[in-house]
């Protein structure tokens, strides 16, 4: 066990690779803080999932983007389980569309949650992290973020964004004993994905040195790896979980 006596914040910790970063965190002895937007009957199966397992979460409906309820959300979780040892920004949204068609509100709501989200949430965490003089954040950035994408400019935009919150936010907070990284999944089969259709995933999976999607599970381990002492020396780093996608 990896994580014994750690409590864990994992933001869309409900669905697809938030809720596999959830339930592998607990596995290896963390308690979980699931943070989800809306969809309460998937975040209560997330805890269930964890505990089947032995695990232990809590859950809390709480909209990143909104900086008064993201600071509420960390003291509660502060309050109930005593400290903030991981902090996971995996919340994340898609509003796909040409940059020249492309709704002012798409434009914004992906900033907001994809990238504001996670500056609400470090932040928050942060200044727990500080006084125990000890943390570690892992940002869910994208392939897409280091490449660019034709019909996500806002997605790749957030994304790209992260990486250099990653980095600043790793070299700000290092010498308080706080790591921050960053892992860019490439192709990850998940609700955000199943709205792209085969034909989309086929095309895509021809780009993939590896030839397939991956499962949610694939991105968590790395996660926890970077989570963990394992990792105790890795700071301001993005590791890729793509298939050999970007090289
Ligand atoms: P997903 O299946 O669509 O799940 C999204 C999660 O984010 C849900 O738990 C959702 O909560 C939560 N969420 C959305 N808006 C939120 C908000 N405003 N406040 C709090 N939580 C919010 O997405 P996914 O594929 O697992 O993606 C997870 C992360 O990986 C995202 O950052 C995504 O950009 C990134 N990523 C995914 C892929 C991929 O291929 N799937 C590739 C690269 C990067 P509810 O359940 O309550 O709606």
């Amino acid at each position: 066990m990896l994580l014994t006596g750690k409590n864990a914040i994992v933001t869309g910790g409900s669905r697809g690779i938030g809720r596999a970063i959830a339930i592998s965190l607990a596995q290896q002895g963390a308690t979980v803080a699931v943070v989800y937007a809306g969809n309460t009957a998937a975040a209560e199966e997330t805890l269930q999932m964890i505990e089947e397992k032995g695990g232990h979460g809590i859950l809390f409906q709480c909209n990143v983007a909104d900086d008064v309820a993201v600071a509420d959300m960390v003291k509660s979780v502060k309050e109930q389980l005593g400290s903030v040892d991981i902090l996971v920004n995996n919340a994340g949204i898609t509003r796909d569309g040409l940059l020249m068609r492309m709704k002012e509100s798409d434009w914004q709501a992906v900033l907001d949650i994809n990238l504001t989200g996670a500056f609400h949430c470090t932040k928050a965490v942060s200044k727990i992290m500080m006084k125990q003089r000890s943390g570690a954040i892992v940002n869910i950035t994208s392939v897409v973020g280091l490449t660019g994408n034709a019909g996500q400019v806002n997605y790749a935009a957030a994304k790209a964004g992260i990486l250099g919150f990653t980095k600043s936010v790793a070299k700000e907070l290092a010498s308080r004993g706080i790591r921050a990284n960053a892992v860019a999944p490439g192709c990850i089969d998940t609700d955000m994905t199943a709205v792209l259709g085969d034909s989309v995933i086929e095309e895509m999976i021809k780009t993939i040195p590896m030839g397939r999607v991956a499962k949610p599970e694939e991105v968590a381990q790395v996660v926890v790896f970077l989570a963990s002492d394992n990792a105790s020396y890795i700071t301001g780093q993005v590791l890729n979980v793509d298939g050999g996608m970007v090289m």
